[in-house]
């Protein structure tokens, strides 16, 4: 059975999330789950409406934390976002989007999985989980002289927002795994040091969490192909 919204709400309410005023099912190409409101509002994506017992457990426990705050917290994040349901459902999003954002992600259905899953381990492992949960990383096959980009973008009502995260094509090819970790983990710095300071490009602070997450604190490490 397929909950609503106010189902949804009324079955984490019941499991102890009682800061939650309200939940706004959402089926845009990035929104897996977000917080807002100071915790009130739940924004998750409306596949969830199809969400197990476990998974709805997973729920209240994020939102009675308000976020991945604790262990507990961030595994309820994890098994969310490990849904298998949730990747065509994200990638339907994708496709009706037309790829406006330029070209279209060329990843299989398992790397868009294994992209996800790698994102999100070195959030957690690496960045204190301190990234959005959400950000989209996507295959390109059209750079040809870069390895990687971040989208920074400016929401009217969130601020400052990482629009994508985007890696060459060529970085999934064998042999080239340390350069696929290492142009990610650059990117993902990017992402930080824009979100938490406002910051582009390669200075100061970019390389303060280059050097914190351990990737090559050079230009070379992401932009560049040499
Ligand atoms: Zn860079």
């Amino acid at each position: 059975m397929t909950l609503t919204a106010d189902e949804f709400l009324a079955e984490l309410r019941i499991r102890g999330a009682t800061r939650l005023t309200r939940v706004t099912f959402r089926r845009n190409r990035s929104t897996v789950w977000s917080l807002t409101q100071r915790g009130r509002v739940l924004n998750v994506h409306a596949a969830y409406g199809d969400a197990s017992p476990e998974l709805l457990d997973a729920f209240a426990e994020l939102a009675r934390e308000g976020g991945p705050r604790s262990v507990a917290a961030r595994r309820a994040a994890s098994l969310i976002g490990a849904w298998p349901a949730l990747t065509p459902a994200l990638r339907e999003a994708r496709a009706a989007r037309g790829g406006r954002l330029g070209s279209a992600c060329c990843a299989t259905l398992e790397q868009v999985g294994y992209l996800r899953a790698l994102y999100r381990y070195f959030n957690l492992t690496r960045f204190e989980g301190r990234l959005p949960e959400d950000i989209p990383v996507r295959l390109s096959s059209k750079m040809r002289s870069s390895l990687g980009y971040m989208l920074p973008g400016d929401d009217p009502d969130r601020g400052r927002v990482v629009v994508e995260i985007a890696l060459n094509v060529d970085l999934m090819l064998e042999g080239n795994g340390a350069e696929r970790i290492d142009t990610l983990l650059h990117e993902m710095a990017h992402a930080a040091d824009y979100l938490l300071t406002g910051h582009r490009g390669h200075g100061r602070s970019w390389r303060d969490w280059a050097r914190r997450v351990g990737c090559r604190p050079g230009r070379a490490g992401g932009e560049r192909r040499r």
